[in-house]
């Protein structure tokens, strides 16, 4: 039932004259400014319902299936098991690089406590050494070994020989070629 806009009582339809008259104020209305303002008010009160139970309806749509945790577990786990396998040569890059500059890091740390610490180095150091005299006597005759098998005068000939034979066959490739 359509309201008064004055007053806000509700309205009895003149259905001859065609008019709503209010029974409270007295005030006539032509029936279809009243109908027409009804009708606008309806609509807009319907448009926002229907708003709303689009809504209603377009929530359980959009929901995903619920899965239990394991599920979740194991689907994040194919995932990452998929980006991994597409990704591999990515990620090995990218872990050289992270430990090549994390070593950096840490020489670059150890390098400033021993600069700070001198003497707790030093003392450090001689007390590895004293613990570890036999092993590491043993090693430095070991190197030094090594390095004159290196270094020995066989080793430089070898070299030296080898030098040789490649100028000569360089040397002969030339003469071929004039
Ligand atoms: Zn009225």
């Amino acid at each position: 039932m359509p309201r008064c806009p004055n007053c806000s009582y509700m309205l009895v339809l003149l259905e001859r004259r065609r008019k709503y008259k209010c029974a409270k104020c007295g005030n006539l209305y032509p029936q279809k400014d009243i109908e027409l303002k009804d009708f606008k008010k309806w609509n807009l009160r319907q448009r926002i319902s229907d708003k709303e139970n689009i809504k209603k309806e377009s929530k359980p749509k959009g929901k995903r299936p619920v899965l239990t945790e394991e599920e979740r577990i194991e689907r994040a786990k194919a995932y990452m098991k998929k980006y991994y396998t597409e990704n591999k040569e990515k990620f090995r890059e990218r872990g050289l690089e992270y430990r090549k500059k994390n070593r950096a890091k840490e020489r670059e740390r150890e390098r400033i406590w021993r600069e700070n610490n001198q003497e707790r180095y030093n003392a450090r150091k001689r007390e590895y050494y004293r613990r570890n005299k036999e092993r590491l006597n043993k090693k430095s005759v070991e190197r030094r070994r090594m390095n004159f098998d290196k270094y020995s005068c066989s080793h430089k000939l070898g070299k030296l020989k080898k030098k040789q034979k490649q100028l000569a066959v360089r040397m002969i490739d030339k003469f071929l070629k004039v």
